[in-house]
């Protein structure tokens, strides 16, 4: 097991099929073992496609990924085996990611079994074991997916993911498409889980609130390049980023109301045009002539806080 943690650095430009869509650039990201990092950021930001790139879904067109300093090897659309079982993806859509015509016990058994994590006669117990973690009477495992609710898929799909025994979980809104209600309980059975079994993930979400609970640290992501890190508890007391600062003020509170909800101003522009220099100039209120020039290096602001905006660096002039 990695005493390191894992990073991801380097890349540039996620390529798919004929689209060069340059959904993620220059992303450098250094994830601690046993850590878990919110991703945040609006739909269209490439925080998906980052994921993706790390679960070896889609592969960098350019730059790699490190695992405990060492390359894996898988550029340019070469998944390997390897990769893929130390990473595992949970999906935003707990309907779409499971198999309809398998018994939900064969389907968490399946990777584990394939890729000799338990053999074929104790997979059983195994699964029963899986199940019983998420928070499932482990009967349920010769049951379809249809006779289970959305929060329990998911909890199925997390249950799948975490007996392929990952070093690393990226998890794709995975509560987003659920009741509030449910969304707290799932959350709730994530941080047991991270507390039971060491976790270490990249935990995606638009949604700030979510976040907050569940991470160490929170990297927000503005059209394709990380904008701002931070230890999640500083982030919240002081968000640096313009954007960061515009994310927290379009979010309506409980209590405040909704008058003082400011949705940000523009669109979000395509991201196969990113706007020159900052991306965010066009949306940002303090934007000057330098932000159209030059994009502003994501650089140490204060002791393990990171921020992308030349206010921080000299100035807009
Ligand atoms: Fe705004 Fe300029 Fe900072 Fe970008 S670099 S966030 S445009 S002030
Ligand atoms: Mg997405």
């Amino acid at each position: 097991r990695p005493s390191l943690g894992e990073r991801i650095a380097g890349l540039i430009g996620a390529g798919r099929n004929t689209e060069i869509v340059r959904a993620v650039s220059d992303v450098s990201l250094k994830i601690r073992k046993g850590e878990v990092i919110g991703l945040v950021g609006e739909s269209g930001c490439g925080k998906s496609t980052l994921g993706r790139i790390v679960a070896g879904i889609y592969a960098p067109s350019d730059g790699k990924i490190l695992f405990d300093d060492k390359p894996v090897a898988r550029e340019q659309g070469r998944h390997t085996q390897k990769l893929t079982t130390r990473v595992q993806m949970v999906h935003q859509d707990p309907f779409a990611s499971l198999d309809p015509r398998m018994r939900i016990g064969d389907t968490v058994a399946e990777g584990p079994i394939t890729h000799r994590i338990v053999k074929s006669r104790d997979a059983d117990s195994y699964v029963a074991d899986m199940l019983g973690r998420v928070g499932l009477d482990p009967s349920y495992r010769r049951r379809f997916p249809h006779q289970f609710s959305g929060g329990q898929r998911q909890r199925i799909a997390i249950a799948r993911a975490l007996a392929m025994k990952p070093d690393l979980l990226v998890l794709d809104e995975p509560v987003a498409s659920l009741d509030v209600s449910i969304q707290a309980q799932v959350l709730n059975l994530f941080m047991d889980l991270r507390q039971d079994l060491d976790l270490t993930a990249i935990f995606i979400s638009h949604d700030l609130g979510v976040v907050r609970h569940v991470s160490d640290r929170v990297a927000i992501m503005y059209l394709g390049r990380i904008v701002e890190l931070a230890p999640t508890a500083e982030l919240y007391a002081a968000p640096n980023h313009p954007y960061t600062r515009a994310l927290f003020e379009s979010v309506p509170r409980v209590g405040v109301g909704r008058k003082n909800f400011r949705p940000i101003a523009g669109e979000i522009p395509s991201p196969l045009h990113p706007p020159s220099g900052c991306h965010f100039h066009p949306r940002c209120p303090f934007a000057g002539p330098r932000c159209k020039r030059e994009a502003p290096p994501l650089a140490a602001i204060g002791p393990g806080r990171f921020s992308a905006c030349h206010l921080n660096t000299g100035g807009t002039e």
